[in-house]
């Protein structure tokens, strides 16, 4: 491993100023960035640990629930008011990874991880994401993990998070800090699809930091579910996620929220399957017809064909454990 500084952060400022230079890195939990480092895949000349910065609140807003950049999943998870409030969040973050795991990795940290394509971390192959213009191992490859939403010729890794894919679904902001002050922008588009920038991973620019979320209140505590599809029970990432969540009255669905989870670059919003459940009745019929609508742009690889037939089920499996059917 390439020798590197490290240094602890004493104010958001000072963080702000050290990561505008370039080589300059963030370390919080480290559960991907000592992987990557490890690997060879990333080599910075710096890091600044964060851990000591105020950002590991969880408080109740006059709209909803902040969490801070720092909250650690485990600790989030288990969380009194995002169980009452947003049991999706916890039932996503309890999806992901291994308790060792949850109980050193942030927030920030889990918008932040990299894709588990095998072939970006490889250092002997070729990866457009870790070396722009070097090509996609993955494309000719062994590419059973990988997108069938999205994708384009330069990529087609997917996004590993699960706690993101709840996110994503309840229509979580982001909250930003930078030399220019805070900014804000929708979760859904925090991530980025990989175009000709595959290298790119979200929208987050040089010298800005994470310093939290928000999540708007909602009437789908009672009817959200989080269904992941993966090779083994525990620590392995998703062939196929759902996240679903309902806000049912006498038996009719008001408002639907689905997001996919091992399916794109990014948590996958189902927008026109959401739009199709709105006013209509809560039966196991009309969430297959849903998953139908939400699979019309899918397209499979060599190896990942198999979730083109799969996701469907898992969308009308996620809904019927939201809407109580199970
Ligand atoms: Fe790299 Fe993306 Fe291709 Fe994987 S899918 S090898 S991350 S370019």
């Amino acid at each position: 491993m390439k020798q590197f500084q490290y240094t602890r952060a004493v104010s958001q400022q000072s963080t702000i100023d050290a990561i505008a230079k370039p080589g300059t890195k963030i370390i919080a939990g480290g559960t991907n960035l000592v992987d990557l480092m490890k690997r060879g895949v990333t080599a910075p000349d710096k890091l600044v640990d964060i851990n000591n910065l105020p950002l590991k609140n969880i408080t109740s807003t006059k709209t909803g629930l902040h969490i801070g950049a720092l909250a650690l999943n485990s600790v989030v998870s288990e969380n009194s008011l995002v169980l009452q409030k947003q049991p999706l969040l916890s039932m996503a973050l309890k999806a992901g990874a291994s308790p060792q795991l949850r109980n050193m990795a942030t927030v920030g940290g889990n918008m932040m991880q990299r894709t588990r394509c095998a072939y970006f971390f490889d250092v002997s192959m070729p990866c457009n994401k870790r070396e722009p213009g070097t090509g996609c191992g993955a494309m000719g490859g062994y590419n059973r993990m990988h997108a069938i939403f999205g994708a384009s010729e330069q990529c087609i890794a997917v996004h590993p998070s699960d706690m993101c894919v709840g996110l994503a679904a309840l229509d979580a902001t982001v909250i930003i800090a930078g030399k220019k002050g805070e900014r804000r922008i929708q979760f859904i588009d925090f991530h980025r699809l990989p175009g000709d920038h595959p290298e790119q991973d979200n929208h987050l620019a040089m010298g800005e930091m994470i310093i939290g979320v928000d999540i708007p209140d909602n009437n789908f505590a009672k009817n959200s579910y989080y269904l992941k599809i993966r090779d083994r029970q525990s620590y392995a990432f998703a062939l196929v996620s759902v996240a679903a969540a309902l806000d049912i009255s006498n038996g009719i669905i008001k408002q639907a929220r689905l997001a996919m989870g091992g399916v794109a670059h990014k948590p996958w919003r189902l927008f026109d399957a959401e739009k199709a459940l709105a006013g209509k009745a809560a039966t196991e019929e009309n969430f297959k017809q849903a998953a139908q609508i939400a699979m019309r742009d899918a397209k499979g690889y060599e190896y990942n064909s198999f979730k083109i037939k799969m996701a469907p089920a898992v969308i009308a499996e996620a809904l019927k454990h939201a809407a109580g059917l199970v």
